[in-house]
C-alpha cells in the first residue's frame, strides 16, 4: 500500500478527549477516528488489525468446531421477556420501536437470538454437541464508555455457544474451548501476562472463568497466585482466599482487563426457551449449554496499552496491519527509484508492506513509522545505496542493519492472509 493512497492520515496531537494510551496513539496513527463516546470508526489501517484478530480468533474456533454463522443484531424485546433479561439487563439495554409499533433491542449478547435458533434444527442426541458462533457487533448502554477500545458502547464481540446432551460433555468442551481462548491470547501476544481468573458465580465458582490481562489500566482488580498464573476476581476473593490451583495463600493485588469470559450456561436458556431434545430412548430431555465470549476490538485496545513507547505503538507481528514499512530518506532521485524498485519486489513476494512514498521530511517519515509500529522498517537513503544495501530495523530493537538490496525482498516474510 502507498502511503500517499491511504485513507486515514497521522497527526501530531491527540484529541483532547482520547482519555488513554489506545485511544491516543490510535487516533494519532489514524488506526481510528471517534464517531461519539464508546463508538469509533476504523480506517483502514485499524481494521486490517481488527481483521488479523478476528481471523486469529476464527481459526481457533473452527478448531474446536465452531460454525460460523452471523446473527442480527436486532432482536424483538419478547425474547429478553422470555428470560426475564429485560429487567436483569434494562440499564444496558438500546431499544428501539418499529413502525408497526413493536419493540426491539439492540443485542448487548445472543443468548435470546441462538437458543431459538438452534431449537429450529436441534431435535435429537445425533444433533448434539453442536457449536455456533459469530463475530459482530454488540451494543451496551455501558455507565461510563471510555478508555478507547476498552469500554464501548457499539463493540465488537465473538460469541461462540455451545449446546450438549449432558453435563459431562458441556464440562468436556468448555476445557477445550479454555484451551483455545490460551491459544488465542499467545497468538497475539498476550499469553504471558494473561491468566485465568475464578469469576463469580457460585461455590468455587466452576462454572465462569475470565481471562485476564495484566495492566495498570484494568478497570478490574484480581488477586493472582504468581506460581500458578491464576487468579480469583473481586467478587470471590471473600469466599476463595487462596490460589484455586495450589492452594498458596500469599495473592497479589494486580489491576487487570478483561478480554475473555466462558461460562457454563447449564439450562438457564434453554428452560427459558423449553429447548429439548430426544435421547437414545426418544425421551425429552433439557439441553445444556455453554457460552463463550471474547472482545476482539478489546483486544486491539489492550495490544496497545501493553506495546508501545512514547513514540508510538509496537505492533506484535500476528496483528500487525503490514509487516513492513518502506521509506526513503533523501531527495536524490537515485533513492526515490531504489524505493519504488524495492517496493514492486516485495509486492511481487506477496508481501505486506506500507511504502512512505510522500514528500515529507526524513524526521516526519520517521516519526510516523514508529507512530504505526509496523515491526520492520526499511530505509533507503543515500548512504545505504552507497553500499547497495537497505537498513532493516525492527519496531522492538534499538539496532538497526544493513541488508543487501539483492536479497532483501527474496528474504521477506510472505502474506500469512
Ligand atoms: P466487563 O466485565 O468488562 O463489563 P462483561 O463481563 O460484561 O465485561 P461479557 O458479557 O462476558 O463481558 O462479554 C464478552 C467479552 O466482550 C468480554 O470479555 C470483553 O472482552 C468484551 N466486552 C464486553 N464489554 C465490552 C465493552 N463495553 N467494550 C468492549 N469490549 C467489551
Ligand atoms: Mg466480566
Amino acid at each position: 500500500m502507498r502511503y500517499s493512497q491511504l485513507f486515514g492520515k497521522t497527526s501530531k496531537t491527540a484529541p483532547a478527549d482520547a482519555d488513554s494510551v489506545n485511544a491516543q496513539l490510535l487516533t494519532k496513527g489514524g488506526f481510528i477516528a471517534k464517531q461519539m463516546a464508546g463508538v469509533y470508526n476504523y480506517l483502514p489501517l485499524g481494521l486490517r488489525v481488527l481483521t488479523k484478530i478476528q481471523n486469529i480468533i476464527r481459526e481457533e474456533m473452527n478448531a474446536i468446531g465452531g460454525n460460523e454463522i452471523l446473527m442480527p443484531a436486532l432482536t424483538l424485546e419478547e425474547s429478553y421477556k422470555e428470560t426475564g433479561r429485560d429487567v436483569v439487563l434494562a440499564d444496558i439495554l438500546f431499544k428501539s420501536e418499529g413502525r408497526d409499533g413493536s419493540k426491539m433491542v439492540l443485542n448487548p449478547t445472543c443468548e435470546e437470538v441462538i437458543t431459538p435458533l438452534v431449537k429450529k434444527f436441534v431435535f435429537s442426541h445425533r444433533d448434539l454437541p453442536l457449536a455456533v458462533y459469530q463475530i459482530q457487533n454488540k451494543f451496551r448502554n455501558e455507565p461510563r464508555a471510555k478508555s478507547g477500545l476498552l469500554r464501548g458502547r457499539e463493540f465488537n464481540m465473538k460469541d461462540l455457544y455451545s449446546f450438549h446432551k449432558d453435563e459431562n460433555d458441556l464440562n468436556e468442551y468448555y476445557e477445550k474451548a479454555k484451551q483455545a481462548y490460551f491459544n488465542i491470547y499467545n497468538r497475539v501476544g498476550l499469553g504471558d501476562i494473561t491468566v485465568l481468573t475464578y469469576a463469580s458465580g457460585g461455590a468455587f465458582s466452576k462454572y465462569s472463568h475470565e481471562f485476564q490481562t495484566l495492566t495498570d489500566i484494568g478497570e478490574d482488580t484480581i488477586y493472582l497466585c504468581e506460581k500458578c498464573k491464576v487468579a480469583v476476581n473481586k467478587e470471590i476473593i471473600d469466599e476463595q482466599k487462596a490460589c484455586p490451583s495450589c492452594g498458596n495463600k500469599k495473592l497479589i493485588e494486580q489491576k487487570a482487563v478483561e478480554v475473555g469470559n466462558i461460562f457454563k450456561l447449564r439450562t438457564k436458556f434453554s428452560d427459558a426457551f423449553s429447548f429439548y431434545y430426544a435421547d437414545e430412548n426418544g425421551k425429552q430431555k433439557i439441553v445444556e449449554m455453554g457460552t463463550y465470549g471474547i472482545g476482539p476490538s478489546r483486544l486491539m485496545g489492550a495490544l496497545v496499552e501493553v506495546f508501545h513507547d512514547d513514540k508510538g505503538i509496537i505492533w506484535p507481528e500476528a496483528v500487525a496491519p503490514y509487516q513492513y514499512h518502506l521509506l526513503t530518506i533523501g531527495k536524490e532521485a537515485e533513492a526515490a527509484k531504489a524505493g519504488e524498485k524495492l517496493y514492486a519486489d516485495l509486492l511481487k513476494k506477496d508481501t505486506e508492506v506500507l511504502y512512505d512514498d510522500r514528500d515529507a521530511s526524513p524526521g516526519a517519515k520517521l516519526a510516523d513509522a514508529d507512530l504505526l509500529g509496523i515491526p520492520t522498517r526499511l530505509v533507503i537513503s543515500k548512504k545505504t545505496l552507497e553500499k547497495n544495501s537497505v537498513e532493516v530495523k525492527k519496531r522492538n530493537e534499538k539496532e538497526a542493519k544493513l541488508v543487501a538490496l539483492s536479497v532483501i525482498a527474496s528474504e521477506a516474510k510472505q502474506s500469512q492472509t
